[in-house]
């Protein structure tokens, strides 16, 4: 896994700063490329873990489940990077599954949301590989993930759309084939 610098990181932003126009020697812009480089690296540290560590150490937090009700966690906000524009996605994220033997806490929930929002992204995988986690630890009878999201690259530039909001479903397992409990899931939600 690829660890990246930040000073090499910080010296080319300071180029882009430079090629920009800007002063880099005033107050404001001085520490700039350094911060710049470490948000960038804290915004995309969820690449960096090892998909299987991550596996084993989730594995290890689950419960024995005796019954089959729907464990929803709704709106856990996270923020990815768009990997067209490398500018921020703030995003909304809804999470439910049927237990089959196995829970996991909700806190843990957000946890993994967390760990597949920080990369560069775009929402559709984002949605899908967290479904996909999920499966793989706590092997259910369904899983589905909702992401709604509100795209900077759409609000700041180009159509300068400030008010639309991506919505992504996945829906896997008994989410996709049961369209009562896909009904009932969608009418949970607030
Ligand atoms: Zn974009």
């Amino acid at each position: 896994m690829k660890i990246p610098n930040v000073e090499k990181m910080a010296e080319y932003y300071t180029r882009i700063l430079e090629e920009l126009g800007a002063d880099i020697e005033s107050e404001g812009l001085r520490e700039t490329p350094m911060r710049a480089a470490k948000a960038l690296v804290e915004m995309t540290e969820g690449a960096r873990m090892a998909t299987d560590k991550l596996l084993t150490m989730f594995k290890a937090e689950c419960q024995t489940s005796v019954c089959h009700d729907m464990v929803i966690v709704e709106g856990i906000k996270e923020t990815g990077l768009c990997e067209h524009h490398l500018l921020p996605i703030l995003m909304s994220i809804t999470i439910a599954y049927i237990p089959d033997k196995k829970i996991l806490g909700l806190s843990k929930l957000s946890r993994i949301a967390g760990y597949f929002a920080r990369r560069l992204q775009n929402q559709e995988r984002t949605a899908h590989s967290i479904a996909v986690f999920i499966e793989q630890i706590v092997e259910p009878l369904g899983v589905a993930v909702l992401i709604d999201g509100k795209h900077m690259c759409a609000m700041a530039r180009g159509v300068r759309d400030t008010h639309s909001i991506m919505k992504v479903n996945v829906m896997h397992g008994a989410f996709q084939k049961d369209q009562a409990l896909r009904e009932e899931f969608l009418n949970r939600l607030a």
